[in-house]
């Protein structure tokens, strides 16, 4: 029957939507993963290398911590990544990724892939900056009209 091939077509592409999603959130999550590795190796061969600065010059040492505290930050802010990531798997299983905010409907892979954290699609997006824009020429101008009855008073 045509209603059932037509379903069963529909949870193909479901599936291999999911499927395609969940690698692209998983790839961004190993490539996270082996840069916070790193880092963390960065980090503590630099701390180790700042011990023995320590010694022989004080303000070197200071210099290597504000690099340790660079990189530490970095690491924060990848974690946070991780977190989105693992919160966006939580979300494709409840077969809630991927949709737009807005309107509902499946933002594309393209998009997903580029900004796996997008909550609208390019559309609503799009409509969104536009309205943004505005409101900031609007604000402008409102601040310029402000500066300028200021100057006149
Ligand atoms: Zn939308």
């Amino acid at each position: 029957m045509a209603t059932t091939k037509t379903a069963a077509r529909h949870s193909d592409m479901k599936r291999e939507r999911y499927e395609e999603l969940q690698r692209i959130l998983e790839d961004r999550r190993r490539e996270i993963m082996s840069e916070v590795k790193s880092k963390m190796k960065d980090v503590r061969a630099e701390g180790s290398s700042g011990m023995i600065h320590s010694v022989a010059d004080a303000a070197e040492s200071s210099e290597a911590d504000i690099q340790d505290d660079i990189e530490l930050a970095l690491i924060q802010m990848k974690a946070k990544t991780l977190h989105k990531i693992d919160e966006a798997l939580a979300r494709l299983d409840d077969g809630t990724y991927g949709y737009c905010f807005e309107c509902g409907e499946e933002i594309s892979r393209q998009r997903l892939r580029a900004l796996p954290f997008a909550v609208r699609c390019k559309d609503c997006e799009e409509a969104r900056e536009v309205a943004a824009q505005r409101e900031r020429m609007l604000s402008q101008r409102r601040g310029a009209a402000a500066l300028f009855l200021d100057m006149s008073s």
